[in-house]
């Protein structure tokens, strides 16, 4: 058993990019700008963000944090939204979900101008990726793509089974694999809440992804030996043993699992810093409008 050290891949894509950005500055071109809007206080939400910020420092980026109370109005977002779309410094930028109920998510996606949608879930965005044609594409599913590239994984008609159906994670993750791509062409099952039967399912995974948000919900019975197995679960659960008084928890119980595996990420430091990286080669794509050029 191997483990995927995502901490490290992550760390050499954000060399890359910080190598970039020393390029463009060289060039006498600007400094890409990500910006973040943060609505309400929520522990998860803040220390996402703030992840993302420390990110953009390391790279050379500029940040810009804009912070809404929980209980603001749809209209004040709409326009914030607005105002980052006409923004010409702002290269790309990100509204960190969940929204409070009050705020119709997709209506607040959807405002966001495709150019700048660096999260990947505008609607132009996603049908972009899933007809091949340049996009922007959502950060934890291109994180696991780069990582199964860096660990050499043959995906060419493997079966890769894909636990959830999340618009930001599950849904993205089982088009890119099927992809006719070098990086793709497997052959993929998304299993979901109504999935009969699940074990019969993933125990034919060569590539097993889980992202349920379900505390070591897979056990080593569910997989197949050798099997290649992706954790995206990142659930806060109380602890002792941490100054912060939660740990963070994955979808798979690793202990049990981890022998079985050929190769296995470990929560943390396997998908999470991935999603952080892709956030920002998006950005930088971005400010090099080789996406979406002007
Ligand atoms: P989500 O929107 O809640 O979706 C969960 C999916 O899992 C749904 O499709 C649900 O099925 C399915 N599911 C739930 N229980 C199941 C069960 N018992 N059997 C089979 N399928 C089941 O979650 P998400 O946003 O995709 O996130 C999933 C996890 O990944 C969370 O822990 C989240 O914190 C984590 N995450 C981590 C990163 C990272 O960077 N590491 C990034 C994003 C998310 P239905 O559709 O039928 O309800």
């Amino acid at each position: 058993m191997q483990l995927i050290d995502g901490k490290k891949i992550s760390l050499e894509l954000q060399e890359e990019i910080a190598l970039e950005v020393r390029k463009l500055k060289e060039q006498g071109k600007k400094t890409p700008h990500l910006a973040a809007i943060l609505v309400g206080s929520d522990g998860g939400s803040e220390t996402y963000v703030a992840s993302k910020i420390k990110a953009c420092e390391k790279v050379g980026f500029k940040s810009t944090l804009l912070r809404f109370p929980q209980y603001t109005t749809e209209e004040k977002l709409l326009h914030a939204v607005h105002e980052l779309n006409n923004d010409p410094d702002v290269d790309g930028f990100i509204v960190q979900l969940p929204l409070p109920r009050q705020i119709n998510e997709h209506k607040i996606i959807e405002s966001i101008l495709p150019s700048k949608d660096v999260d990947g879930f505008h609607p132009i965005n996603v049908g972009r990726m899933v007809l091949n044609l340049p996009c922007y594409v959502s950060a934890t599913p291109w994180g696991i793509v780069h990582l199964l590239h860096q660990y050499k994984v043959e995906t060419s008609g493997k079966h890769c089974v894909v636990i959830g159906r999340s618009h930001i994670v599950g849904s993205p993750m089982s088009i890119l694999m099927a992809k006719n791509t070098h990086l793709g062409n497997c052959t993929v099952t998304l299993c979901h809440s109504k999935t009969k039967d699940l074990k019969s399912h993933t125990l034919s995974a060569d590539i097993l992804i889980c992202a349920l948000g379900s505390p070591e919900f897979v056990t080593a019975d569910m997989v197949k030996e050798g099997a290649v197995v992706i954790d995206v679960g990142t659930t806060r659960v109380e602890s002792t043993e941490t100054k912060s008084g939660y740990k963070l928890k994955g979808d798979i119980k690793f202990d049990e699992v981890a022998p079985k595996c050929s190769l296995i990420t470990p929560v943390p430091g396997g998908v999470g810093p991935m999603t952080i990286a892709s956030l920002l080669r998006n950005t930088l794509m971005a400010a090099k409008k080789e996406v979406y050029p002007a």
